[in-house]
């Protein structure tokens, strides 16, 4: 798999502010960031409703009508879910390797402003584990931190599938839904968020709302990682003020000309950038994907496909065969045969226990719609391409 090259900012530097010199422990965090101040849940929840901010993984849920979901006691947990099963995601893993403290700083001065007892992290990635371990060891927080191993597959990264991960259960979404703010971790309420939400919620209890907001949209101001990959010169995560342009995004990371797809595989095609702003929930966990010109776009997609269907946790018809056909369907396309992709893509919508057929619908729909010359050209004999693999997949398929 390539390597992500360093992270670079667009404006003010936030949640990596100090990372152009390296990993921060504990003594360089308090350094760059100061001490974290001690806040109430009233603070917390003023806070996150004076700015807007929403949740980082990909659901955008506003993060005060979550902290207003919850009962006024009896809180069991803070989940910090950082499995960041999206393939192409870095931001994640990038913040828990190289700012561990700033994620436990949100995670556990709300836990203290909750009452809740425990911290949980849910990290798939090695390497993030380990720098979180080492961070807990340079820190006293008075509470129970513990960091949990998740599998790596794509739907263990829905919120329903960590906290039965963390239960040590399957790490699949159970049948039923049901907010994790009422039945969440052991049944217990739960506040649960990704991890650049709680890197978020530290510099938004350092800054107040007015220094947050100095930067950004007007609507949800301050920063936002993205991760941008593909067909670009300088792949990585960018943090940006909310609300750029998805063009100086591009530029920025010399990325080819050619189509681009935004919010990673159960993200959406562009049809076209210009003026194009870069906000939640169309941005979902921050995903930009170049794909050039060089490759074959239906191949690439079906690859995706596949790959997207070979997720699925197996227990809801339309998803387990719903998703399969639709894979078959875009080889057909890409071979120039008929196909009941339509038909399919309308069949699975709406009908699993997680988002997952959704998702996968939204990101094939949106390829048929902005790849139709490529569809016709294909009916035709071809689009002359080669499949590049440009679009990243776990396993090095790239
Ligand atoms: S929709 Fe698919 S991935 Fe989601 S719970 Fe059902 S079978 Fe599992």
């Amino acid at each position: 798999m390539r390597t992500i090259e360093a992270t670079r900012v667009i404006g003010e530097a936030r949640v990596l502010a100090g990372l152009d010199q390296g990993r921060l422990d504990r003594q360089r965090h308090l350094w760059i960031h100061g001490a974290p101040p001690s806040l109430t849940r009233a603070q917390y929840t003023e806070l996150a409703e004076a700015v807007g901010l929403r949740g980082r993984g990909g659901a955008a849920f506003p993060v005060a009508l979550k902290l207003k979901d919850l009962p006024n006691r009896g809180i069991e947990a803070i989940v910090v879910n950082g499995s960041e099963s999206e393939p192409v995601s870095r931001k994640d893993r990038l913040l828990l390797t190289q700012s561990p403290h700033l994620v436990l700083d949100g995670a556990v001065g709300l836990a203290h402003a909750l009452g809740a007892p425990h911290v949980l992290l849910a990290i798939h990635d090695a390497a993030a584990a380990t720098s979180v371990r080492e961070a807990l060891m340079e820190r006293d927080d008075r509470l129970a931190v513990e960091v949990s191993d998740t599998p790596g597959r794509f739907v263990a990264g829905e919120a329903r599938a960590v906290l039965s991960a963390l239960e040590g259960g399957p790490a699949v979404p159970p049948g039923r839904r049901v907010l994790p703010t009422r039945k969440g971790y052991h049944r217990r309420p739960t506040f649960l968020s990704n991890v650049e939400t709680f890197a978020q919620l530290a510099v938004l209890a350092r800054l107040g709302s007015r220094g947050f907001s100095s930067t950004g949209l007007s609507s949800e101001p301050g920063t936002q990682l993205l991760t941008i990959d593909g067909a670009v010169q300088r792949p990585g995560v960018i943090e940006t003020p909310t609300g750029v342009p998805l063009d100086t995004v591009l530029q920025f990371a010399g990325a080819e000309p050619g189509p681009v797809l935004l919010g990673g595989y159960h993200g959406r095609w562009l049809p076209q950038t210009d003026g194009l702003t870069l906000q939640r929930p169309e941005v979902s966990a921050g995903i930009v994907l170049a794909l050039g010109t060089d490759t074959c776009p239906l191949g690439e997609v079906q690859r995706v496909a596949e790959w997207l269907a070979s997720q699925s946790a197996g227990q809801c018809g339309p998803c387990v065969f719903g998703l399969p056909s639709l894979a078959h369907d875009f080889a057909r396309i890409v071979r120039g045969e008929p196909s009941d992709a339509k038909r399919h893509l309308m069949l699975v919508s709406g009908r699993g226990a997680c988002a997952h057929p959704d998702g996968t619908a939204r990101f094939l729909a949106s390829a048929l719609a902005v790849f139709g010359d490529d569809v016709r050209r294909h009916a035709a004999g071809g689009c002359g391409r080669p499949v590049l693999g440009v679009l990243p997949l776990p396993g090095g398929a790239w």
